[in-house]
């Protein structure tokens, strides 16, 4: 069966240039980067190149830039490296960020609204800031709906006020332009997997002066701020990735979504239709459910989520869809369709056509 991937917010496929650029490194040049020898300060080069040029991408300083694990683990370092205080984040982040906060026993959080177009109020914010905040969490793209956040406005009351902004900017790089000095932001993760890049490598943007402690402990690694040897074919390959150019899919998942609205009734669409990464297209479809609805696709050869990878298996409906508002019934009826660099405009009437026949086949199963 010729299957059509979907689901790239999810993950992508690392790019060929991409694993060009990496399998030196896990081959000949496979140096631990803190020896002195030879193979040593080949490894460290490979780093510091790397460095240089994803700083130059964010438009950041190199020192500011600290190599993770990746999108969750540069979520939580900056969750539990901010001193004890008020911490201020949104409904619709993702878990490695509200997760990480209920654990921050010594932190009181004010977690902020979304509207019913996914979008967080900047007026909400300035109310919700105090002289004990000592964080403000808020996402740049919000991965199951694709909606973008106000993210310069929002970094912008927190300079005035002098609270450090972090984004999460997982589910914006690849899609659409991401610039710490453009956006205005302290703090910024990233996740190379999103990108085209290899899973369990990601970054951590801090800005100068603005003060986390590690979240883990061990070696001198990445200046003192994260230990841990380095994952050099990760690190080369996650800043080959940031070099590809940017996938603009708008039109692409514009035209599935007017297909939708033309051939499926009681179908709801699920974030701004405007303000988004022009990948990622949500829709509820009322009467069916999800698991129904991914099944149904899977076996048609679609393979689409129904939002974080991560809450596969959990009967409850999507925390994001709730927090926009949605009905139970809706909210358990989504499906998240995104699109990515190898997705072809015939993919998008394949999609629809099998979109079609799965919702009828659920809704005569139901009616029965
Ligand atoms: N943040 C967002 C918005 C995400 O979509 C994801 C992954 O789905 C993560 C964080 C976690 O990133 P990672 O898979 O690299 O841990």
């Amino acid at each position: 069966m010729n299957r059509i991937y979907a689901d790239y917010n999810a993950t992508t496929p690392v790019d060929p240039a991409v694993l060009a650029a990496m399998l030196p490194y896990l081959g000949d040049k496979f140096g631990n980067a803190s020896s002195a020898h030879f193979f040593g300060r080949e490894a460290r080069a490979a780093i510091d190149d790397a460095r240089v040029r994803v700083a130059r991408q964010l438009g950041a300083q190199e020192s500011e830039i600290i190599f993770t694990g990746g999108g969750t683990e540069s979520d939580n370092t900056v969750i539990f490296g901010v001193r004890p205080g008020h911490i201020i984040t949104s409904a619709i982040e993702h878990h490695a960020i509200l997760h990480a906060c209920q654990h921050r026993r010594d932190c009181e959080v004010t977690v902020l609204p979304a509207g019913r177009d996914c979008r967080v109020d900047p007026a909400d914010l300035q109310r919700a800031l105090r002289p004990d905040t000592v964080l403000v969490s808020i996402m740049s793209a919000n991965n199951e709906t694709g909606t973008l956040q106000p993210v310069p406005e929002l970094a912008a009351i927190c300079r005035h006020r002098g609270v450090p902004f972090h984004t999460d900017a997982v589910q914006s790089l690849g899609k659409q332009p991401v610039s710490v000095a453009d956006w205005g932001v302290d703090l910024l993760s990233l996740s190379a997997h999103k990108f085209y890049g290899p899973k369990g490598t990601g970054l951590l943007y801090v800005r100068r002066g603005v003060k986390l402690d590690p979240l883990l402990f061990g070696g001198s690694h990445e200046n003192e701020r994260r230990a841990g040897t380095e994952n050099v074919a990760g690190i080369v390959g996650l800043a080959r990735a940031m070099e590809l150019p940017l996938v603009n899919l708008f039109d692409l998942t514009e035209t599935l979504a007017a297909g939708i609205a033309a051939q499926i009734t009681g179908a709801h669409r699920n974030g701004h239709a405007m303000l988004r990464v022009g990948n990622t297209v949500n829709f509820s479809f009322a009467g069916c459910e999800t698991s129904g609805l991914l099944l149904g696709l899977d076996l048609e050869g679609v393979a689409v989520s129904s939002g974080s990878a991560c809450a596969v298996g959990s009967l409850e409906p999507s925390h994001v869809l709730t927090a926009m508002g949605l009905p139970r019934d809706l909210a358990r009826a989504a499906v998240r369709f995104s699109f990515g660099r190898a997705t072809k405009a015939t993919d998008g009437a394949r999609v629809l056509a099998a979109l079609v026949k799965v919702v009828g086949r659920l809704r005569t199963f139901t009616a029965c």
